[in-house]
């Protein structure tokens, strides 16, 4: 899908799901494996310094960003992904049963 086809079809979902359920995420980095190159930034296309971000290892908290996953999809090293508040549940989830199996519980 095309970053305009994809803009258009978050437009049209707007329209049919509730407002509380449009928890688009956000960019979430791993500062261990930046390597400072800046590609994030020069294909954001709301010109988002995303590498700043990224070498500190903090979420792109830019209220600019339109959250098209350009500078994820960019990065070479991996060190961005797409962190949703799905994602954050399931890893909770995923640490409590850990350490329930930990505790024998
Ligand atoms: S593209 Fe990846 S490695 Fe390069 S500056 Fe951005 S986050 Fe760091
Ligand atoms: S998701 Fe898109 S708009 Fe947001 S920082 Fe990344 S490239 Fe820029």
């Amino acid at each position: 899908m095309s970053f305009l086809d994809a803009l258009r079809k978050r437009k049209k979902d707007e329209t049919a799901v509730p407002e509380a359920m449009i928890q688009l995420g956000r960019v979430v980095a791993d500062a261990s494996r930046c390597v400072q190159c800046g590609i994030c930034g020069y294909n954001c296309p709301v010109g988002i310094p995303v590498r700043d971000y990224a070498r500190q290892g903090l979420p792109v908290s830019d209220a600019a960003c339109i959250s098209c996953g350009n500078c994820v999809n960019v990065c070479p090293r991996g060190t961005l992904r797409w962190e949703t508040q799905a994602h954050v549940i399931v890893m909770d989830r995923f640490a409590t049963q850990m350490g329930e199996m930990a505790s024998g519980d």
